[in-house]
């Protein structure tokens, strides 16, 4: 027998947290982001739930191969763009979108010998300071891009440093409409959170396109402040594993490395074939949620590589065998937020899926 251990990848859920999407940002187009082999999931895993959307938006050529030998002929977008100039000859190859946020991207636009001119997303730095050009430089980058027989058409876009939290994104976004007034185009600005907070309400922030990541897998953008239920999402991964053992601790006895923890009271403790070689965090704390039989119980003790223990205390039936849920949903439907656990190692869900390990065993349901 196989470890017992082993992701699952739910289409059906992929395929309604879609849907959210479209409902948040109705009259709006959905690039489902499938960066970092779709947040995790695999692109050829995920496809089949995400296929509804209208665009898939992606990091490099290697993936946006992968997305076209799938049969997906819409539009591919390349949220980086081009790393150097031979990199056009693939996105002429494949029909990719590309995003143009540093003005040596023009230089070898200008320089591409191409029959058929592409497509463009031309970035602003509207306050992320990571990618974009300087609200100074933008309407020079685009006519500069508006002049090249290369360049077929211009989409206005800006990426929001604070949707999920307090900030908010009024003065990215009053920044990105100061920069963009009177400019011809399409736009595109929200990301998941931004989708989720505030499209619903704003048709202007909506705009054209929205870039929805997280949420097309079931995680909440901005938790701790709602969790995936308050946005009726749908865990797209689930983590399961099984208990391989179990022990008696008495009182003044500890468990795992290091004897981080010790019972205070007679306990029973299950031995879970899951480690942080599988991609669960080493960082959890002790008390981070774990499913046994379908039921709440806490982590205690130290993740080793290959194992971590929990408290029986709340399921006193579990024994060898025992169904084990990490994060997601188990056979019977019960569901435990991948929030909710990155939140008790100090991170957020995005990290906990993208870090799945190779070694772990995925299906689709
Ligand atoms: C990753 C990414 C997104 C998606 O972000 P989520 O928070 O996962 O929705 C959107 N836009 C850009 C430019 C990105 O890099």
């Amino acid at each position: 027998m196989p470890r017992p251990i082993g992701a699952v990848i739910h289409t059906a859920a992929l395929a309604h947290n879609l849907a959210r999407a479209r409902a948040a940002a109705d009259g709006a187009r959905i690039f489902a982001v499938v960066k970092a082999d779709a947040y995790g999931h695999g692109i050829e895993r995920a496809y089949p739930g995400l296929r509804g959307a209208d665009g898939f938006a992606l990091l490099d050529i290697a993936e946006a191969e992968r997305i076209r030998a799938l049969g997906w002929r819409g539009p591919v977008l390349l949220l980086e763009g081009c790393f150097e100039a031979r990199d056009l000859e693939a996105c002429s190859r494949l029909a990719l979108w590309h995003v143009i946020h540093r003005a040596e991207q023009i230089d070898w636009l200008a320089r591409h010998k191409s029959a058929v001119p592409q497509r463009v997303f031309l970035k602003l730095n509207s306050g992320m300071n990571r990618l974009g050009f300087a609200p100074e430089a933008f309407r020079g980058a685009w006519l500069r891009l508006s002049g090249l027989a290369q360049v077929d058409d211009i989409t206005l876009m800006t990426h929001f440093s604070d949707a999920d939290g307090a900030p908010g994104v009024a003065a990215q976004r009053a920044a990105f409409d100061a920069a963009c007034e009177g400019l011809a185009g399409e736009r595109s600005l929200c990301n998941s959170a931004a989708t989720l907070r505030f499209a619903p309400a704003d048709a202007a922030l909506r705009a054209d396109w929205v870039r929805a990541g997280i949420l097309s897998y079931g995680s909440s953008p901005d938790h701790p402040l709602h969790d995936s239920a308050h946005w009726q999402l749908m865990p797209a991964m689930s983590l399961r594993s099984e208990l391989i053992a179990t022990q008696h601790l008495a009182p003044g006895a500890s468990v795992g490395y290091g004897s981080t923890f010790t019972a205070d009271v007679p306990m029973r403790i299950g031995v879970v074939a899951c480690g942080y070689a599988d991609g669960y965090p080493r960082s959890a704390k002790a008390g981070t949620p774990v499913l046994v039989d379908g039921v709440r119980c806490r982590l205690v003790g130290r993740v080793s590589m290959d194992m971590l223990t929990v408290d029986l205390a709340p399921v006193p039936a579990a024994g060898v065998g025992s169904p084990v849920t990490l994060w997601g949903r188990d056979a019977q439907g019960r569901v435990l937020g991948i929030d909710e656990v990155a939140h008790g190692a100090g991170t957020i869900g995005y990290e906990l899926m993208c870090a799945l390990a190779p070694r772990v065993p995925v299906s689709a349901d």
